[in-house]
Parts: C-alpha cells; structure tokens; sequence
C-alpha cells in the first residue's frame, strides 16, 4: 500500500494523457499523447485511425478525430498519467457512431423536454485466480454482506474504494455479493453522461488493483453456471428545474409512472443493449435475484422494476435488468428515451406485482398481463429491429450495432452446432469464457 499511498498524494506528475472513448461494446480504447499535447487535444482534436476499433469505420473511410473533454480530466496517480474522455468526429462533424455522442444527444434531447437524469449503478463483479485453464479458482469463499471473509477480498475492496476519488468516483458502500468470490461497490449517482464514463472508469480501477493482487476481476454476467449472475442494477430519476420530477404528492409523481410504463413498455428491445451479450441472458434465468418477468412493483425484488422506499427527493426507480456487459452510453441512452416515451405518450404501467413472479404459474402471469424478457441475444435483436424508440435512441450507432452483435450471435450459434449443443442452452460454454472473461 505504500507505493500506492505516495502515489495518490501526488508525488507522480502526469507525463502522459490517455485519451479514452469505448468502442460498440463499451471497452475502453484510445491513445496516450504527451501531456504537453492536452490543449491540442482539446482545441483541434487528435487524428486517428478508426478501422480496427470493434463496431467503427471499414478501411476504406477510417479517419476520426478526438476531442478531448476537459471537464472529465483526471489524474491516475498510480500509473504516472492522466486520462480524458472525449467525442469523436469525423469531417469536421459528431461521429454517429461514438456512443458518448450517442448519449450526449439523447441527454440534449432529454433537455430540451426539460428534463435532467441521475443515475447510480451497482456494478458485481467476480474476483478469479486463474490456474492457465480455464478452471477458475474462486480465492474466497464468502457469501452476501459477510464481513470476514478468511481471505484477502476485503481488502482488496478496500484498495479499490481509495483509488476510486483519483478519478472523480465516490465510493458509497462496498460489500460481498451472493457468490463466493462476488462482490459489489456503489458510488455515487451522477447525471448519465458523467455516470457512463464512470462505470468505464470503476471498471478500468477494479481490473487495476485486482491485477496488482494476482487477480483477475471478471464483470461478465454469467462467469458460472449455477452460480449468481453479475448485474449493473441502475437507480434512475429524472429531475425538472431542480426539482424531482419523481416525487408526487402521495409518493411517485404520474411522471415516474409514465416512465415506468414506457421502459415496460420497450423492455425487450431494450435487452439487446442493457444485455447484449450472449452470456447476458445466461444471467436472466430464474432463481438468482435476476429478472425474467417484465413487470414492477414496491420493494419486489422479482419485478423488472423495483421503486425502493424514498424520503424527500430520494424518489428513483431501480431497473435490474442492465448487466455490467452493457456499454453504459448505449444502454442509458436507450433506457431514458424509452421512459421519455411512456411520458410523452401518458403510458399507464401494467403488470404490477407485490408477490414473488417466479413462484406464478404461466397462467397467472399471463392474466396480469405479465411478458417475459427475450430469452437469447438472437431474440433481443429481433425485438430491436421492431421497436422504433428504441432504435433511434441509439441514432447513428443503431446500424453498426445491430451488424456487430448478428455476428456475434451467429458465431456462438456455429458453436453450438460445432458441439453439437442445443440452442437453448443455459450452461456457460467455453466460447463465451474466451470470448467475455477479460473484456
Ligand atoms: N446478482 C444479482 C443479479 O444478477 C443481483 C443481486 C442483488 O439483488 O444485488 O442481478
Ligand atoms: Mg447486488
């Protein structure tokens, strides 16, 4: 810790700038310039070359520019730089595809209805030792909220806490998951566009300092079957000239209920970006507080959408569905412009449920008008291509996104034919373990 402690009071001046956007999938690409090079960066933007950046440009029309953001400047004290985020453009004009731009716009759009959103993740993640196969060894054997753990863990939580401030995170609550090994850390909520880069950051800290520690931290939402899943559960609420537009007079406003109706309403298409994995829908399989059904309630934690007890402006709705795979610009860009529809349109939430979902029968579920999230990634696409909401809420990526993640099915589905598995398998192959693990 003690390299560490020097570090973070600032011994180590930044000699070079990481300029960071994420590709279609929301890993984090980009340059390191010299940070004598940052107001160039933001000024006239850094020439790149797009065409090997998953889900961008072909060859033939590859040049992109970066342009640095400064208010999300931020210095990593343990690694001697500093990092920005950014937007990219091409001939002098917004990238369609850069999912940051992607979000930007719908929070532009988002404005000019008058409304601000806050959102607060709750990122799990599984922390691995990994033996040169892929026979993952779990270090510790915890379970939920257990405090002694027998093992480094919490300590190695702890570490991620106190690098988290360098990059403009603030840490809430740390604590063990449901699965051995799982854990969770809650930071602050933010307006979406600073909670996206966020998560890309929380992310690139908690691989970090697991590294340091010869671990391997996965945010794969299923690593094992038969284990938890790792969900990104995202507590949103919308705000209208500094006030909560949630709060209603007897508890959530009419337009929290719109909102509700219309993420309800769009919930299967949504999947494809809140879930676009393969992997994601190994997660949503009953028995592991992970959602299924499409519906909502009080306190429920079966429901799609869960509204927690609220004090005073705290009012927010938890959608549970996200998974840590998501690529967080695409995803609350897609999330907020399908709650924007239920309020332009007045929706009215259905499906409301107080009891446990998973223990309805088919029957009951469908006399209250209860639907199923798709089950596949296959499914999820279909369900994108038919929603019109949702599809222009991801703008000039929709495209590219839609082509990258067909190949990325169909690859699986040539997989699964090659082991002679079902298509409908929820058992964690070897191809998603290659494929998901370290990304
Ligand atoms: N791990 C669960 C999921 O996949 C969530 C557990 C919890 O309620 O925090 O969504
Ligand atoms: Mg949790």
């Amino acid at each position: 810790m003690n390299e560490i402690s020097t570090a973070i009071q600032g011994k180590m001046k930044p000699r070079f700038l990481q300029l960071v956007f994420v590709d279609i999938n929301g890993v984090p690409k980009g340059m390191e310039i010299p940070i004598g090079r940052y107001e160039e960066a933001v000024e006239d933007g850094i020439a790149f070359d797009g065409s090997s950046i998953p889900g961008f440009q072909g060859i033939e029309d590859s040049d992109l520019v970066f342009k640095a953001d400064p208010s999300t400047y931020a210095e990593v004290p343990w690694e001697g730089i500093a990092r920005v985020y950014g937007y990219i453009y091409k001939d002098g004009k917004p990238y369609g595809v850069d999912p940051r731009g992607v979000l930007k716009a719908a929070t532009d759009y988002l404005k000019r209805e008058g409304f601000t959103a806050y959102i607060g993740p709750e990122p799990e993640f599984y922390l691995f030792r990994k033996n040169g196969t892929w026979e993952l060894h779990l270090p510790d054997g915890g379970g939920y909220f257990d405090l002694v753990t027998l093992d480094k863990a919490r300590g190695v939580r702890r570490e991620i806490a106190l690098y988290m401030p360098a990059l403009g995170l603030v840490p809430e609550v740390l604590h063990h998951e449901v699965g051995k090994a799982q854990h969770e850390i809650d930071f602050r909520f933010s307006d979406a566009l600073k909670t996206a880069d966020n998560i890309v950051s929380f992310k690139y800290i908690v691989k970090a300092v697991a590294e340091m520690h010869g671990l391997h931290a996965t945010f794969m939402p299923k690593p094992i079957y038969g284990f938890p899943g790792n969900g990104m559960h995202l507590h949103v609420s919308l705000w209208r000239d500094g006030q909560s537009a949630f709060v209603g007079e007897n508890g959530l406003s009419e337009t929290a209920l719109h909102f509700i109706a219309g993420i309800l309403k769009h919930a299967k298409a949504l999947a494809a970006v809140t879930n676009p994995t393969v992997n994601s829908y190994k997660r949503l399989v009953p028995g592991y507080e992970a959602p299924v059904y499409i519906s909502w309630g009080y306190r429920n934690r079966s429901a799609l959408i869960r509204v927690p007890a609220f004090w005073g402006s705290g009012a927010r709705i938890e959608y549970r569905c996200p998974d840590p795979s998501a690529n967080p610009y695409l995803a609350f860009a897609a999330i907020l412009l399908a709650g924007l529809d239920g309020i332009k349109k007045k929706l009215e939430p259905e499906a409301y449920v107080e009891t446990n979902v998973y223990e309805m029968d088919d029957a009951e579920r469908t006399g209250r008008g209860i639907d199923t999230l798709p089950g596949s990634l296959g499914e999820a696409l279909e369900e994108l291509k038919r929603d019109r909401v949702v599809r222009e809420a991801l703008g000039g990526a929709y495209g590219n996104f839609v082509e990258y993640k067909k190949k990325e099915w169909n690859a699986y589905l040539e997989y699964l034919e090659s082991m002679e598995l079902p298509e409908n398998t929820k058992k964690v192959t070897e191809w998603e373990l290659e494929r998901y693990f370290y990304v």
